[in-house]
């Protein structure tokens, strides 16, 4: 608003009332004078007026730039600061503080081209080259050494004042912002990713949508494309299941799927198949990626090629069942001569109710009921026979290994069957301690019965040079913590002597004349395989107790406490 302007608003409302000119005297020429006077002297009040409203305004608003200003100054986590054509500061914000240790009147002075890192003195001499030539540069990262000693990365941004008459470099504004937090943060983010990037395993990090389309993937590392054949830009978008095909495991999948959906980590293994069609067995832990609040927005998964493992495994289960087989078929062929007597007795029998009849029928002293009498004896030890064979058939029979829910006395019961006629020829008396509420296992019961009829035999042939009365065999059964089985066959033999005590699992560590020792080295790799532990102790009454422990059967197997190895047979 200039003086002769317009008044505005605001200046009429402040203007002070000067009373106007009484109109009664408006006549009289003196009058006339002091009116003029008065008109003037109003003109120039007002002017002056005008001129003191202006310089208020004026002081008003500089004062309100500098407090915001100041407030920006100190508002802002930026140093704000200005530098003479040399680089030495004149004036620095009073968060100097926080960014390089010093109060601004400690800075002003210094050069700002002191305490930076020698590394970084290149990159900050160029951006000064720049400013020299009137460029605005930045921002620029280098370290510089804080009053605490350390090195604080920042980051500044530098613009050039020149003199506008002389064209000369008067003054340069630098802003200068600390980003030791955010280059640590970047460090570690590269850190990570090149970590990720050269882990073996794949990884693969996929949205966290499980509706269809289903989790759309943004990431696969290298070692996804090693092993699936696809690129990182050839998967990104779709989702995992263009690497699924006919033998994926649906189950494994709704499973999965079911873990996912209560926002629960989960670890599976199925079928995948590569880009070429392929098949590869695939293991996978995958895990919820939350934001801060908590919200599942990704899911990251670690997957491994398990194939040659599985074949291994696979291949490693066959020569275990194998070498099984050959020790139950070397087993059958020391109990041969057993087995062959056992045998003969119903044979004989038979051959006797025979003779018995034939003769009894010729003397004409045979009626009917007598003959059915003799063709029930017949029938009974024809079973008794065929039960034999049976078991001896099973025990040589040459089969994949079967796994079924069964009550662990019941083999007992049937390696006792199997073992008895050598028991009885050896007269060892024989004592069963069988707990009545066992867990059930799930085993091949074949296998674990092979275990039992080892660790019988070693037993009983162990007690060969014991005084017949003291042949006593005891085999007990318990349960251990209702998380396993315990079979524990106790000989009073004279046990082991320390010194072997630690061979006797050994292949083909023997103390018998005709034995080969294999039996203890085949029952323990059987028990490994069913993650069981067999073991061996000195008993306190001089023999040996070994202890074959399986893991019980898992709560969701179903529990056949009455139940007998039936499914194998
Ligand atoms: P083998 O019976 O053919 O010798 P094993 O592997 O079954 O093979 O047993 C290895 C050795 O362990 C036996 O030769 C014997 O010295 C010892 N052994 C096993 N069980 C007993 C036992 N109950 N009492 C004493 N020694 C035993």
């Amino acid at each position: 608003m200039t003086e002769g302007g317009r008044e505005s608003e605001s200046d009429r409302r402040k203007r002070p009332a000067v009373p106007p000119p009484a109109k009664a005297a408006a006549d009289s020429p003196s009058m006339h004078n002091l009116l003029q006077e008065l008109q003037q002297l109003r003109d120039a009040n007002q002017a002056l007026e005008q001129k003191l409203v202006e310089r208020d305004a004026v002081e008003r608003a500089l004062r309100e730039n500098e407090a915001r200003y100041r407030l920006l100054a100190e508002r802002i986590s930026d140093m704000i600061s200005w530098h003479d054509s040399e680089g030495r500061y004149r004036y620095a914000s009073p968060n100097s503080r926080e960014l390089t240790g010093y109060n601004p009147e400690e800075l002003v002075g210094q050069s700002a081209f002191a305490r930076i890192h020698p590394d970084d003195i290149p990159t900050v001499q160029a951006s000064h080259e720049r400013t020299l030539r009137g460029e605005v540069t930045g921002p620029v990262a280098f370290r510089k050494r804080h009053r605490d000693g350390s090195y604080r990365w920042v980051e500044v941004t530098v613009r050039p004042v020149f003199e506008e008459s002389s064209g000369e470099l008067k003054e340069i504004l630098c802003l200068t912002r600390d980003i030791t937090e955010r280059r640590e943060a970047e460090q570690n983010l590269r850190l990570i990713q090149s970590a990720v990037n050269q882990v073996e395993e794949a990884v693969l990090i996929t949205e966290a949508e499980l509706d269809r389309p289903g989790p759309r993937i943004v990431y696969a590392n290298p070692a996804f494309t090693r092993m699936s054949g696809y690129t990182a830009e050839e998967v990104i978008g779709r989702t995992p299941r263009i690497l699924q095909g006919p033998r994926t495991s649906r189950a494994v999948l709704d499973q999965l799927r079911h873990q996912l959906s209560r926002g629960e980590p989960f670890a599976g293994e199925t079928m995948n198949y590569r880009k070429d069609g392929s098949e590869y067995m695939l293991n996978w832990h995958i895990a919820p990626v939350r934001d801060e609040s908590g919200r599942i927005t990704h899911w990251v998964s670690i997957q491994r090629d398990v194939t040659q493992e599985k074949k291994a495994e696979q291949l490693a289960r066959q020569r275990q069942a194998e070498l099984a087989h050959v020790g139950r078929l070397s087993t059958m062929g020391e109990m041969a001569s057993e087995l062959a007597h056992e045998l003969n007795q119903p044979l004989a029998a038979i051959a006797n109710y025979v003779q018995g009849a034939k003769r009894r029928l010729g003397e004409s002293r045979m009626g009917q009921d007598d003959l059915r009498t003799v063709f029930d004896r017949i029938a009974g030890q024809a079973d008794r026979a065929g039960q034999i064979i049976r078991r001896l058939r099973r025990f040589v029979r040459k089969r994949e290994p079967q796994r079924s829910t069964v009550n662990v006395n019941r083999l007992v019961r049937d390696v006792i069957e199997l073992i008895e006629p050598e028991i009885r020829h050896q007269s060892v008396q024989m004592q069963l301690d069988l707990a009545d509420a066992l867990p059930a296992v799930a085993v091949d019961a074949v296998q674990i019965e092979q275990v039992i009829l080892n660790l019988v035999r070693n037993a009983v042939e162990a007690m060969e040079q014991t005084p017949t009365e003291a042949r006593r065999l005891r085999v007990v059964s318990q349960a251990e913590d209702a998380k396993a089985v315990v079979v524990r066959v106790i000989d009073h033999g004279p046990g082991i002597p320390e010194h072997q005590l630690s061979h006797i699992f050994e292949p083909f560590f023997t103390t018998k004349q005709r034995g080969m020792g294999m039996g203890l080295p085949i029952s323990l790799s059987i028990t490994e395989a069913h993650g069981g532990r067999l073991e061996s102790r000195r008993d306190v009454e001089g023999g040996m107790d070994f202890r074959l422990v399986i893991p019980a059967a898992n709560d969701d197997t179903p529990s056949d406490a009455g139940m007998s190895a039936a499914p194998t047979r």
